[in-house]
């Protein structure tokens, strides 16, 4: 975890003892921060939690996701313990619910976890410690069900986290990473910085895929098809052949570097109607080389004040696809990824509902 303040316990907890994550438990402290923190130092508490959470939004890591927390028994070694200051009954406050959407989606990304509501043991995402029953201690009044309801909410700023992450796709290393990146039906998904890299290296070579960072079946669909088209083996499997083929391929040519993009900005004439940009008459989409130009940048910035996590670069990549693909789910138009003239005039046109003035969920990008 970058953000938690790490506040490593001595007891309570068993050394390398988690199997395979499942997903992320809330419980409710029934206490303070400081208590607990304390409490799980006590010998006679036999007890503990990866993480815990204070109501000023204070995040604090326990015990070191590798070692088994001991905070609802049966469960675990599958789940990743969130404790919350509070008292049966409350609702966690909202720097709460960012810091439990924090390590959801850390533990997405880091162990696949999905970004989905879980009900019981043998379910996978965002669970807490009543669904387990008698085998995870029968604690039923934990965490309540003010907080059982407000987890689709952690849900929703979790995947926005996930969305908003940058790709980081230009300092990315060529080097393939050292593990076989690959998708297996019955088996939570691979996720990672090398699959967002992979995954914007398929969209640039024009397999355009979702770069969410999480290794799917449309991932394994659209790398097998990359695979056919390049002559390698086609087993949707990225070993270091497939990985060297797509992202050199998606680089930059190191002789030549990439255009300033001001130049090329000055082609594009944007003409303005009562204030509002018209359409520049050219469809906006992924392409290699990427496009360019003070049409992508005005649009680009409008989703930005709308509240959407895009950069104003105005370069056309794989983010602005991935939140345009969302924008166009939220807004009832096909989701193709592409800035068509319906999409460009959806963006100057569209206006919140009177009822609540907030924007379509930047979430649903993913
Ligand atoms: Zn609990």
């Amino acid at each position: 975890m970058t953000d938690a303040e790490w506040r490593p316990i001595s007891i309570n907890y068993t050394a390398g003892g988690m199997s395979t994550i499942y997903g992320v438990t809330l419980h409710i402290m029934a206490g303070t921060l400081t208590g607990t923190d304390s409490w799980f130092r006590n010998p006679r508490a036999q007890a503990s939690s990866h993480f815990g959470t204070g109501r000023q939004g204070a995040l604090l890591q326990w015990v070191d996701t590798r070692d088994k927390a001991w905070a609802q028994a049966g469960g675990n070694p599958n789940w990743i313990s969130i404790e919350n200051e509070g008292n049966g009954g409350d609702t966690l406050t909202d720097t709460q619910l960012d810091r439990c959407a924090e390590v959801l989606a850390w533990a997405h990304k880091t162990h696949g976890v999905p970004l989905q509501i879980a009900t019981s043991p043998s379910g996978r995402g965002l669970g807490h410690h009543a669904m387990g029953g008698q085998a995870w201690g029968g604690h039923l009044a934990c965490p309540g069900s003010r907080v059982i309801a407000q987890k689709r909410e952690i849900i929703n700023r979790a995947k926005r986290l996930v969305v908003g992450t940058p790709s980081k796709v230009d300092d990315a290393p060529l080097s393939w990473p050292g593990r076989l990146l690959k998708y297996v039906k019955s088996q939570p998904m691979m996720s990672g910085r090398d699959v967002r890299v992979w995954q914007a290296a398929l969209t640039t070579n024009g397999f355009a895929t979702d770069v969410d960072g999480a290794f799917g079946p449309q991932t394994a669909e659209r790398t097998r098809a990359f695979q056919r088209k390049n002559g390698l083996a086609i087993d949707g499997i990225v070993g270091p052949q497939t990985w060297a083929a797509g992202v050199r391929a998606a680089r930059p040519k190191e002789s030549k570097p990439a255009p300033e993009p001001e130049p090329e900005e000055d082609t594009i004439k944007i003409v303005l109607v009562d204030g509002v940009p018209q359409w520049p008459g050219r469809t906006l989409r992924v392409t290699s080389p990427m496009m360019r130009g003070a049409d992508v940048r005005l649009w680009q910035e409008k989703l930005a004040k709308r509240g959407w996590n895009i950069g104003v670069d105005g370069i056309y990549g794989p983010r602005s696809l991935a939140v345009c693909r969302g924008y166009q789910r939220a807004t009832g138009l096909k989701a193709t990824g592409q800035v068509d003239r319906a999409t460009w005039d959806m963006t100057w046109s569209w206006r919140p509902p009177a009822a609540e003035q907030s924007e379509p969920d930047p979430a649903s990008a993913t």
